[in-house]
């Protein structure tokens, strides 16, 4: 599933691809993903240029001239820019086509992806208005956490998966920013002192940059339009062993997810 890395990565690749770009006409393939494609697209599209791609945790937002274009990758998301025309294959379920030929073309196997239109500021739609912060901008830190956790007995590892409480930290990031902290991922979340909190956020911090300074641990697919996760220091690891402390992970599930940690290394 793409993160917040894989979606800043994307939106980077397409704002070079896409920028000053006209749209010609839009086709729609598949009437409904998670939710229905809106209709108005074939007619509010054409004639626009793409000024800019912007990211809001995991949307993507295409400022399209006074509208916005939303799309949310979900699980099997994938994004292509196609420089000339070619046939759609299956699971390519809507084409955006610029004028003089190129498209972007919306791939998506499993549907769980998201389109949205909205000539209203893309903030203030019903699915972004409660995102909280965004994690690499100032204002996500160690005493925002500590407030933020002051009330709460989920495990942190929820908390911090929770999009509200910051944006686009997803299951893979959760695991990895935790054992980077040192802190168990199941502890009840208002057990976490000041200083925890700190770490915290700034592992965090580190574990998103990183992956995008690396070009993200997924190595992006584009001909197969899939994300291959590389290594990891505990996600995915379950019947590994820990880089620190060489003794056993331990796989636990939270809020129906995989999660491994050190007992030994995170407390
Ligand atoms: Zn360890």
């Amino acid at each position: 599933m793409p993160e917040l890395p894989e979606v800043e990565l994307t939106r980077r690749r397409l704002e070079r691809d896409l920028a000053g770009r006209r749209i010609e006409r839009v086709e729609v393939r598949t009437p409904k993903l998670r939710l229905p494609i809106p209709g108005e697209l074939a007619i509010a599209l054409p004639g626009r240029t793409i000024r800019s791609v912007e990211r809001r945790g995991k949307y993507l937002l295409f400022d399209c001239e006074g509208g916005w274009l939303i799309i949310h990758l979900g699980m099997t998301g994938f994004l292509h820019f196609l420089p000339e025309p070619a046939l759609p294959g299956k699971h390519d379920h809507l084409d955006i086509v610029f004028m003089g030929g190129p498209v972007l073309r919306f791939h998506d196997p499993r549907k769980f992806g998201t389109v949205l239109w909205t000539m209203a500021d893309p903030l203030s739609h019903p699915l972004l208005a409660r995102i909280g912060p965004e994690p690499l901008i100032a204002g996500f830190d160690g005493d925002y956490l500590f407030r933020m956790s002051r009330s709460r007995r989920v495990a942190v590892k929820l908390l911090i998966m929770n999009s509200e409480i910051v944006a686009g930290v997803g299951n893979i990031y959760a695991n990895e920013a935790l054992f980077r902290a040192g802190i168990r991922p199941d502890r009840p979340s208002s057990s976490l002192t000041l200083p925890e909190c700190g770490r915290l956020a700034a592992a965090i911090r580190e574990v998103l940059q990183e992956s995008i300074n690396q070009g993200s641990t997924f190595r992006v697919a584009e001909e197969s339009a899939a994300y291959h996760p590389l290594d990891f220091a505990v996600y995915g690891r379950g019947r590994g062993s820990c880089s620190l402390c060489n003794g056993a992970l331990e796989e636990i599930r939270l809020g129906n997810r995989s999660t491994v940690f050190c007992p030994r290394c995170q407390v």
